[in-house]
């Protein structure tokens, strides 16, 4: 079979992680045998196509060594051996794209050129820049029949057979327009004479697949569009910011987000950092009183002593009559009803831009990994595939469906039909919004009778992580909401004995959302220092339930009070963890809080380090990471990051791993061009080995390196358990701590209702909140122990463990490590 021949373009408005995209699909493309091109300028490329009097790209930059491979049999994946993998490494435009140039003194330019073949090396370091280095357009010319025609004639030209598109629903329902028409436009070239009857036969068919990239998250049928979740991190910056100057001056701030059809973003950053007030278009408020609605909203907080007012408002907000609703008219009626001092930020392109965020490296660089899968596995008769997310799964649904069904929410919401739009959306989606107003709400009553209100323990146990405070004023304002009575005690069991244990207010955990660490103070001591005392002291606060935030600790001290409950009646009460720890080590949870703070904490890290061993000389940093017992963060890091070798627990390290690191690095150097060498990554778990330690590795690196590379070594350390935390922690935060309140709530009921007259708590009732692929499951804690290595602090089950393969994939070890590669190192 002939080689598949790629093309990747980047179509419609920016956004952070396309370049990842197009890192993964050349990557993976060319691991897979494909010879790889990408295509400058969006849709618009395709149609100009490269003019012929131009300096021709093509022919690959020669290697000072001489290449013979016998037998590559370390492969990552099928269809790439070791010797096309080499002739494939460079073809030099990579460095014109990244200058942004086009142009270089030697000679090479892109001017006219549009459809341009590339190599491994061309899209090196692509990972922490934004927007989209090889460009993105609207074409009103690929709109046209004459448009789809020459660029088909283009693509054929150079060969090309596949065509990935990473952008938004208008890009995507493009590609699905020039695949239909395909076969026709083949026909009419070939009558025309344009094409030969060989290229029309070669050419029958053409392979397409969707990306979706697109700040907005308004595609259907995926969680997550590419660029989504940084842009989030940038409003939630920006917000950040502005909160700390609303708060001086008791100001009120109106904030305009981008979003035409969705409100996700306003959504998400309404409920991570903890806005008064949010408007979008799938839930508008009532047409004839929401000035009365929200001004009540925002006095009831004012009333209370709140000294700073935020309101998010959606670009597409409208109210049920479909009336825009405006940030100035906004500013207007709360300057005017409310006699605040309030000003508008409208925050523009500013949430396009900047570097992306760690999901916004590992989701595009998955997805492109499938879709080349899905290129691959294409047939005639097979639909073009949309590349998706959900929840932890990389998904293909068929493109138009997708495309439909997106269109679908603008439809539903241009005939007032709100609910369809609200269900068009994904479960997160509706779970946050109700989340908002949970955590927004201040009712003048409470929700429930008295004789179902609850006294609610707060405890956070293990080490501080992300998302623990956003969890902790989440309960607490459900609590007040309801009618419980929530209660914070600080610094863990050991706080619990010294009596350290009180009440919180609404206004009192009103800046948590952003605030990093645990402002209950944490503590690793189990409850079993002394069980009895800590029964005790829950019968003396007569607590109804207990949440705990924290990591293993928490999950081991859950099972050690839920044993307690034979011996101690105060322990008959529902009780529950939520996983919450950098090292993300609690069974089964595929994600605890403070996971995404950490890994983005370590991106941020990386991208720094990598900066200065790029520049001093050809240097491999290696850095040293926490977790544990546990290799997530390294393992995700390293993906995140672009790191070219991991060390995990898991795994360990031997000798003859390091033997095959040292000949893979020097391989590697060798075949950079010359003067050209990349500062490279190691990432190295704290306790991967307890030998082959970080400053031995690096030591080892130095002196086998000689004179192709240096090594350095650096220990992120605490640094990882982040300064403020992630949007996705404190939405996850938000999400999780409710279920947890709801749970409780219920339990509590059952128990009431118990005609005995000691109490009994069933053994379910005593649970850790997890995320579990698609969905989020209760699992009894009696269940958990058999997924827990308690000698070793994790779950006996390392979804991510997979993914180091994928980390030495796109690295091309196996390539690299194949007989015969650079033998003259
Ligand atoms: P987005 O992809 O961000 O939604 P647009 O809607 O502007 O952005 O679409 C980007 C490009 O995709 C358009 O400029 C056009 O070239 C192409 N496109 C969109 N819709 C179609 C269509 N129906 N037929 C052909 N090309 C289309």
């Amino acid at each position: 079979m002939s080689k598949m021949k790629l093309a990747v373009l980047t179509s419609g408005g920016d956004s952070a992680g396309m370049n990842a995209v197009v890192r993964a699909v050349v990557k993976a493309a060319i691991l897979k045998g494909c010879e790889t091109w990408i295509v400058r300028e969006g849709y618009e490329g395709l149609v100009r196509g490269n003019s012929t009097d131009v300096h021709k790209s093509g022919e690959p930059h020669k290697h000072s060594h001489s290449v013979s491979v016998t037998s590559p049999r370390v492969k990552a994946f099928e269809g790439s051996d070791a010797e096309s993998f080499v002739h494939n490494l460079r073809y030099g435009d990579g460095e014109l794209l990244r200058d942004g140039t086009g142009d270089h003194p030697g000679g090479r330019t892109l001017k006219g050129r549009y459809i341009v073949r590339v190599g491994w090396d061309d899209v090196r370091g692509w990972f922490s820049e934004g927007g989209t280095l090889i460009g993105t357009a609207r074409s009103a010319t690929f709109r046209t029949h004459e448009g789809r025609l020459d660029a088909a004639k283009n693509m054929m030209k150079e060969g090309i057979d596949a065509l990935v598109v990473c952008g938004g629903d208008g890009s995507l329902t493009g590609a699905d327009v020039f695949r239909a028409e395909w076969p026709s436009l083949v026909q009419e070239l070939k009558t025309e004479g344009r094409i030969t009857e060989e290229q029309a036969v070669k050419h029958a068919h053409l392979k397409i697949v969707g990306l979706v990239g697109s700040i907005d998250n308004d595609m259907s049928m995926t969680d997550l569009t590419i660029g989504a979740p940084t842009a989030l991190h940038r409003i939630c910056e920006s917000i950040d910011n502005i909160n700390s100057t609303a708060y001086s001056h008791s100001r009120a701030f109106v904030l305009e987000v981008m979003g035409r059809h969705c409100g996700w973003l306003a959504l998400m950053a309404g409920v991570s950092c903890g806005a008064d007030f949010i408007f979008i278009p799938e839930s508008p408020p009532d047409a004839d009183n929401w000035a009365d609605e929200m001004c009540k909203m925002i006095q009831s907080h004012r009333d209370v002593g709140k000294r700073k007012t935020i309101v998010i408002v959606a670009e597409g907000a409208l109210d049920t009559k479909l009336q825009p609703i405006r940030a100035d008219q906004v500013k207007d009626i709360l300057s005017e009803r409310l006699g605040l001092d309030t000003r508008v930020t409208t925050l523009g392109h500013t949430q396009r831009g900047g570097r992306p965020c760690a999901m916004d490296r590992i989701l595009p660089t998955l997805q492109g990994v499938e879709a080349v899968e899905a290129l691959l596995e294409a047939t005639p008769d097979t639909p073009s595939y949309m590349i998706g997310v959900r929840e932890n799964k990389i998904t293909r649904v068929p493109l138009m469906e997708a495309v439909k069904m997106t269109r679908e929410v603008a439809q539903a919401i241009s005939e007032k039909d709100f609910e369809k739009a609200m269900s068009l959306r994904d479960p997160e989606f509706v779970e946050s919004l109700e989340g908002f107003y949970s955590t927004a709400t201040l009712e003048s009553e409470p929700k429930l009778p008295h004789h179902l209100r609850m006294r609610v323990a707060i405890m956070h146990v293990g080490a501080p992580a992300g998302g623990m405070n956003a969890a902790t004023r989440a309960a607490v304002r459900y609590c007040i909401r309801q009618g419980h009575k929530p209660f914070a005690i600080h610094n863990g069991f050991v706080g619990l004995l010294d009596d350290l244990v009180h009440h919180l207010s609404w206004l009192g955990v009103d800046n948590w959302m952003t605030r990093g660490g645990s402002e209950l103070g944490t503590n690793r001591k189990l409850p079993d220092i002394d069980l009895g005392a800590v029964a005790a002291k829950f019968q003396q606060y007569n607590f109804h339930a207990f949440i705990m935030i924290g990591g293993f600790e928490a999950f081991n001290s859950l099972r050690i009070l839920e044993q307690g409950r034979k011996h101690y009646p105060s322990f008959n009460i529902p009780m529950v963890h939520l996983p919450a720890t950098i090292s993300n080590n609690v069974p089964l949870t595929e994600f605890s809080l403070g996971s995404d703070t950490s890994l983005n904490a370590l991106v941020d890290a990386c991208d720094a380090i990598k900066q200065s061993a790029s520049a001093s000389r050809n240097r491999v940093f290696v850095v040293e990471t926490q977790g544990g017992m546990c290799g997530y963060i390294a393992t995700m890091g390293a993906l995140a990051t672009g790191a070219c070798i991991v060390y995990t627990p898991e795994r360990g390290i031997d000798l003859d791993m390091l033997r095959n690191d040292v000949k893979f690095l020097k391989r590697r150097y060798a075949l950079d061009a010359k003067g050209k060498a990349e500062g490279r990554l190691v990432l190295r778990n704290e306790v991967a080995s307890n030998v082959y330690t970080t400053e031995m590795i690096q030591k080892m690196f130095k002196e086998e390196g000689g004179s192709l590379f240096d090594s350095r070594s650096a220990s992120l350390g605490h640094t990882l358990q982040g300064g403020i935390p992630s949007p996705t922690d404190r939405i996850r935060a938000v999400r999780l701590s409710l279920k947890c309140m709801a749970f409780m709530e219920e339990h509590h009921q059952a128990i009431q209702k118990q005609h005995t007259r000691s109490k009994q708590a069933p053994p379910e009732s005593a649970a850790v909140i997890t995320i579990q692929g698609t969905s989020v499951t209760w699992v009894p804690v009696t269940d958990m122990v058999e997924h827990a290595d308690m000698k070793n602090r994790r779950g006996t089950h390392a979804w991510w463990d997979q993914h180091q393969e994928l980390v030495e994939a796109m690295v091309a070890r196996p390539q690299f490590l194949a007989k015969g590669v650079g033998k003259k190192e």
